[in-house]
């Protein structure tokens, strides 16, 4: 029809060419792989990816041609975020805490042509590099260095990459907005990892929405560090967010251990973090060991797996900080939900608040979810009832990457694997993955919340709990724990931890205390393996028959 907006297309290029426009001096702050900080700016950034993207034209990558990278949360990572997408090409960000195998089988999968990697994977692209069907340059991302570049001669480095590019390179004209963008495998705990192929267009809108004020609310008066990688979902898109409100990023390389996050924290005057509970656990130890507090910190989002009411209380009661509790997937780019409060709560008494705050939160804008019995029938949302949580939007994934089923349900919802309740607002709690849930006397028992609980308790340092099978009701909930130093947990501290806080055919018939709780690559506990080790614990103990 005559008479319309213009018609521009959602390309990723146009974050980092606003970033450099608008906000040209806002810096970009990084820890160094080999130790040192560096810092550069959005114009900067947006220059040097200019430069290497006329270098993979040079190198004949064609468009939605993979390029692969493994690396830590840094500024060359976002000069080839911005690069590879810019240029039509697709950003493959590789977990390097998969198994070899695992990172063998997904860069043949993507077909992955360029792979682009920190110094501290420099073993690990040595031993992966012959099993590699597809790849054809493997690039240091550090200046050249005549030692290393002898003792490998098959590498080449970023610096001289950057040197040979154009200074008056152009991002491609003729992208379209539904052109793949990036890709990222799924850690799941059994199978094959499965690829997740996100578009610009798809990238940009998760962006704009994460953004606004319910969901992360940054802006140009922020200053970002993001501890979720940049091979966890695109650092759960904060790498887009953040250039394309202008906020300052401070990115913290290899270290995330609680003391080296604190520091950045104060030392740059960080307002807005994100990453998964066990990173925030870290911080959280050293600050009470070291009596360091956060005077800068304003809120940080909390998601990846359940975060405990108990942390959230922590962060806000001790350190001022607004836990935003969030649940996402690989499959949805991944935000789904974020919890924050609406204006008809502020007439809520300091209990119901909090309470409320410990859910998952809603979806926002552009994100539409459901809960279902196993027959597909929608269930009500009324806070109770528990089901299959289903998901659709314009950021969430229509087919896995080569995938030739159809991995949509019940028309064009995306089956999320979680079981969760909805209430009449939207807040969303999950209760655990469907694999994962308790099912005791054909009642369900939520290993989620009896988990939060248990980490709450002064002796607990970390816990898992887990399906053991039972003679009697099928199933029992078994807790699994790491002792925190200097404590032991005895019996009678599990009635402490369950005792008028869930039914009492809930709490867990006994503990177990363990070294380590195993987690997966991004950071999720591995209860399948936690199953083949303790599932039949409970079967020869008479006293529970
Ligand atoms: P991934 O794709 O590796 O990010 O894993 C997604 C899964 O992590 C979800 O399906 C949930 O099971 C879990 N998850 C993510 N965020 C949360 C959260 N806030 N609470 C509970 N589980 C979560």
């Amino acid at each position: 029809m005559q008479g319309l907006m213009m018609d521009r297309q959602l390309l990723i290029s146009a974050i980092i060419d606003h970033a450099a426009s608008y906000h040209s001096d806002t810096e970009v702050v990084s820890v160094n792989t080999k130790g040192g900080q560096h810092r550069t700016n959005y114009a900067e950034i947006r220059k040097r990816a200019l430069k290497l993207a006329s270098v993979f034209n040079k190198r004949g990558m064609a468009k939605s041609d993979r390029i692969a990278t493994i690396a830590w949360n840094n500024f060359r990572h976002l000069e080839l975020y911005y690069a590879i997408s810019g240029n039509g090409q697709v950003c493959h960000t590789i977990n390097p805490r998969l198994f070899a195998d695992q990172m063998t089988y997904i860069i043949n999968h993507a077909e992955d042509r360029m792979i682009f990697f920190d110094a501290t994977f420099l073993p690990l692209v040595d031993g992966l590099r012959e099993n590699l069907k597809t790849v054809d340059a493997f690039v240091l991302m550090e200046p050249r260095d005549d030692e290393t570049a002898e003792k490998y001669p098959w590498l080449e480095f970023y610096e001289d990459l950057i040197e040979s590019g154009d200074d008056d390179y152009h991002w491609p004209e003729d992208l379209d907005e539904n052109d793949a963008s990036s890709l990222c495998y799924t850690s799941g705990t059994t199978g094959n990892p499965k690829g997740v192929l996100y578009s610009n267009r798809s990238t940009l809108i998760h962006a704009m929405m994460s953004a606004t004020p319910d969901v992360v609310n940054l802006s140009a008066r922020d200053c970002l560090l993001p501890v979720v990688p940049m091979f966890h979902v695109n650092a759960w898109g904060t790498a887009y967010a953040a250039p394309m409100v202008g906020t300052k990023m401070v990115m913290p390389g290899p270290n995330l251990d609680g003391k080296s996050i604190a520091t950045l924290f104060n030392q740059e005057k960080v307002t807005v973090s994100a990453g998964v509970p066990t990173i925030w656990a870290g911080l959280i130890d050293f600050l009470e060991q070291s009596g360091e507090k956060l005077p800068f910190l304003k809120r940080t989002v909390v998601g990846g797996s359940a975060c405990p009411p108990s942390m959230i209380e922590k962060f806000r009661t001790d350190y001022d900080v607004e836990v935003l509790h969030a649940w996402g997937m690989t499959e949805l780019s991944p935000l789904g939900t974020v919890n924050n409060l609406k204006n008809k709560h502020d007439a809520l008494d300091n209990d119901e608040q909090e309470n409320l705050r410990c859910n998952q939160g809603r979806p926002p804008f552009g994100i539409e979810l459901g809960v279902f019995d196993d027959e597909d029938n929608p269930l009500a949302e009324d806070g109770q009832a528990q089901g299959n949580l289903y998901c659709r939007g314009y950021w969430v994934l229509n087919n896995y990457f080569h995938s030739e089923g159809d991995d949509l349900r019940n028309g064009n919802w995306f089956p999320t694997g979680d079981v969760a309740t909805i209430d009449e607002d939207g807040f969303m709690t999950i209760r655990d993955r469907s694999k994962d849930i308790i099912k005791s006397g054909g009642e369900w028992i939520s290993t989620v919340e009896l988990e939060n609980l248990a980490l709450g308790h002064p002796a607990i340092a970390d816990a898992a709990v887990i399906a053991a099978k039972h003679p009697k009701w099928d199933e029992r909930p078994l807790l699994l724990l790491v002792e925190k130093p200097g404590s032991e947990f005895t019996e009678s501290n599990m009635n402490e931890i369950y005792d008028g806080k869930v039914a009492k055919w809930w709490v867990p018939d006994t503990f177990r205390v363990v070294d380590e709780i195993p987690r997966n690559a991004t950071g999720k506990v591995r209860k399948n393996l936690l199953r083949e080790t303790f599932g039949d614990s409970l079967m020869d103990d008479p006293k529970l028959a």
